[in-house]
């Protein structure tokens, strides 16, 4: 029983902000009584705020100093003591306060404000007669799903969505909704907005289980659902398209026919969520899942969040942020593509989404399932260290066989790209050619270059000016870029230069702005859109298309291109890291990584790890299904551990590899490691503080720790910020967390300057 407070007596209620621990408020009478996990809305300055109440207050204030509680959020259980614990250790583990990890969990106050009238969609009045005039081509998978998601609606009880939720929720683009308006398949109607619904009436459909699973997908299954009644962890270590996505979705469906009242979350990094998972998600359970993330209106972030805190929503999907909601009764945690870098979170609370998971998981005493074709290392060493059991796939499932890979070493004569009157050439001569190949027997291909834009680098050709960003430590990148040839045999470069980390552009002129000469600048380097001008020229009967994080910026976007390239209306994919999820294309048989060097080196020692599951993951798009598939990856370094392994494919060599590296270096997983960021506008302010930290520092009389620094961060200077870096590596036995508070607990960071500190790092910049 959560403790409770009566009228007039002082609370402490947590507010989602990064001072302070909580203020205190009273119970007004009109509250009558609040209990520890009540969500309430107080006063702060002059705004109104939602807070949660943790305990009694203690405040030396008289009474009548203090305010009143305002309001309490409405239909909401208390916060389960499970949540606050679990915050309690997110807070210490990332050395956060806890204001910051409450931010976690509430979502904007909007999402709690009473309901208005909106404009929602819904299936209009004899919607079947509109619907059937259309013809099979018309009826798309898209415009099924936007069908099948209003019918879920309807069996919830839910009258209706927003244009932004429908689309979200049934990955369909806004205008494939205003074109069913159109059709008078949809109608428009102002509601009051409908905060629950009726879910408690709807079945979940659990499946037939009519998908036979492999034996290996068996085994893994039984193995898990083993052990469902309390907390283990395991690892499913599956190769691309084994069918582990299968497995989590049966061990699901088997918690939720046991127990209904029981709650699951399947984590997923927010690129994974596609149309694809959806719909295999809808073909397995009969309703598309309860969303959380950030694309959805308040509306339906606080229909879903009264949902899950009332545990009628079931299967919650979403990306790092679905970790820290208060579920009712959570019973098993699946966290997918498990080594993807997205679940690690910079910005305020500094966390490991995965990592965050096993231990809410602990904390709830429940399973968790980390699924991935490339686990990290980090897993694998608590494979080894016994902390997590570990499932492994061999096979692709209905025996697609895996692709085969080739190294172009790009220092042999013949690997040479060769210049011709296309200009120069970014590839060896036999990966065009095999390119040819492909698409002429009617294949795919897809041309990897974790690039954006279309060169890196603007260079001037006679003072070796690069073009930087002005309040970033980084060169600019140019975009949009059109070269014209002029009289004189120059070049007229336009477009604009970006600066990929704090937004800003400008034009690209002709002057050289450092040594004033006119009409010498050169661009460097490929990027994805100088990638396609090759390919569009060379290939100028194909269709082509770019993917990456400027041309994909929402979901829909993504689900669009995906069906189009499904459709088989595109010949040769050519794209950033996007390209490396998740995604089925039956038709693809070649993969070519332009620059398989690039992300080895530098002071990441991750580079490799790194290297080795992007790649991975992106060879494994080809051959997915019956057609064989070739992977060729253009290196300098084909003598390289990284390279050799993805070659054999021998994925464990490499771990193994990697994992003798990491222990030599006393790099995590072997060592704790922490990193902290110490930045300002006024650089010597800067350096002060960080000689005035550095003098603290405690000492390592038993070489158990070591203090690295300052030096200047990779990216020294950011958005206008100089930027300073420790490092703090220890021993394991070692608390990395009570290291840093004896050494910073008494130090006040002055005005101007930030101490980010990032506990396990994962993005050195
Ligand atoms: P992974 O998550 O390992 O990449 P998926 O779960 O997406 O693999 O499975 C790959 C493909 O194989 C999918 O098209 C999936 O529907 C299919 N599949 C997986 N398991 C089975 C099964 N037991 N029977 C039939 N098809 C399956
Ligand atoms: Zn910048």
């Amino acid at each position: 029983m959560q403790k409770t407070f009566a009228t007039y007596e002082t609370v402490k209620v947590l507010l989602p902000i990064a001072v302070g621990d909580g203020y205190d408020y009273i119970v007004p009478m009109s509250l009558g009584e609040v209990r520890v996990g009540d969500m309430v809305r107080v006063p702060l300055r002059n705004a109104e705020e939602i807070g949660l109440v943790i305990g009694a207050g203690n405040s030396s204030l008289p009474k009548e100093k203090i305010k009143p509680i305002i309001s309490a959020v409405k239909n909401l259980p208390p916060v389960p003591e499970k949540l606050l614990k679990f915050m309690a250790q997110v807070a210490d583990y990332t050395m956060t306060p806890l204001g910051n990890v409450l931010s976690l969990m509430i979502p904007e106050s909007k999402a709690f404000e009473p309901p208005k009238n909106e404009d929602i969609f819904c299936l209009a009045d004899g919607w079947k007669n509109a619907w059937s005039a259309l013809s099979d081509a018309r009826k798309t998978d898209a415009k099924k799903r936007v069908v099948e998601c209003l019918e879920d609606a309807e069996k919830i009880g839910i009258n209706g969505y927003a244009m932004k939720d429908l689309s979200s929720i049934s990955s369909a683009s806004t205008s494939v909704v205003k074109g069913m308006h159109g059709a008078k398949i949809l109608a428009k109607k102002s509601a009051p907005k409908n905060l629950f619904g009726d879910y408690a009436d709807y079945q979940i459909k659990y499946g037939s289980d009519n998908i036979k699973l492999s034996d290996e997908q068996q085994n893994a299954f039984a193995n898990i659902v083993r052990k469902i009644a309390e907390f283990s962890a395991t690892l499913i270590d599956g190769v691309t398209g084994s069918g582990k996505t299968e497995i989590y979705f049966r061990i699901i469906a088997e918690i939720l026919k046991s127990d209904t009242d029981k709650q699951v979350l399947i984590m997923l990094p927010e690129i994974s969520l596609t149309a694809q998972f959806l719909q295999k998600f809808k073909s397995r359970f009969g309703i598309f899942p309860t969303l959380w993330h950030s694309g959805l209106t308040a509306t339906m972030r606080a229909r879903n969040y009264n949902a899950i805190a009332n545990g009628i929503a079931k299967i919650v999907v979403g990306p790092r942020s679905a970790l820290f909601l208060p579920y009712k009764n959570l019973a098993f945690i699946t966290v997918d593509e498990e080594h993807d870098g997205s679940y690690k979170q910079e910005e305020g609370a500094v966390y490991n989404a995965r990592d965050m998971a096993v231990l809410r998981a602990k904390t709830e005493n429940i399973p968790i399932v980390l699924a991935s074709a490339t686990p990290s290392v980090e897993s694998y060493f608590n494979v080894e260290q016994k902390k997590y059991g570990i499932e492994k796939l061999h096979k692709r499932f209905s025996n697609a066989t895996l692709p085969d890979v080739e190294l172009i070493d790009m220092k042999d004569f013949e690997n040479k790209p060769q210049k011709t009157v296309l200009g120069q050439s970014w590839f060896a001569p036999a990966v065009l050619k095999k390119i040819e190949t492909e698409i002429i027997a009617g294949n795919q291909a897809m041309i990897f270059l974790n690039r954006r834009g279309y060169a890196p680098l603007l260079v001037c050709t006679k003072c070796g000016y690069k073009a930087a960003c002005p309040n970033c430590d980084v060169s600019m990148v140019a975009h949009g870029v059109k070269i014209t040839p002029q009289p004189d045999g120059k070049n007229k470069i336009s477009g604009t230069v970006k600066c990929h980390h704090c937004g800003y552009f400008s034009s690209i002129r002709s002057t050289c702005p450092a040594c004033g000469c006119d009409g010498n600048f050169a661009l460097v380097g490929p990027g994805v859109d100088r990638i396609k001008l090759e390919i569009d020229e060379r290939f100028s009967r194909y269709k082509s298309l770019v993917m990456s994080s400027d041309t994909i910026n929402t979901s829909r976007k993504l689900n669009d291109t995906i069906a189009a390239i499904e459709n088989r209306e595109i010949d040769i994919i050519i794209g950033t890291q996007i390209l490396s999820k998740g995604h089925h294309f039956p038709n693809l048989t070649l993969v070519v990584v332009v620059d398989g060097d690039m992300g080895i080196a530098g002071d990441d020692f991750r580079g490799a790890e790194k290297t080795f599951s992007m790649l991975h993951q992106v060879s494994g798009r080809a051959g997915r299904e019956n057609k064989k598939g070739t992977v060729m990856i253009q290196t300098y370094n084909p003598e390289m551990v990284v390279m050799r392994h993805l070659k054999s494919g021998d994925k464990n060599a490499f771990i193994a590899a990697e994992m003798r590296n990491r222990r030599d270096a006393k790099m995590p997983p072997f060592a704790h490691l922490a990193a902290l960021i110490i930045s300002g506008k006024n650089k010597s302010k800067v350096e002060n503080f960080c000689r005035e930290i550095l003098k603290s520092a405690p000492k390592d009389s038993l070489k158990k720790f070591r203090i690295m620094g300052p030096v200047d961060a990779p990216i020294a200077m950011l958005n206008g910020n100089y930027r300073k870096r420790f490092l703090v590596q220890s021993n394991l036995e070692i608390s990395m967390q009570k290291l840093i508070r004896l050494w910073l607990g008494k130090i006040k960071i002055p005005n101007g300057i930030k101490l980010k500190i990032d506990i396990d790092p994962y993005n050195f910049m």
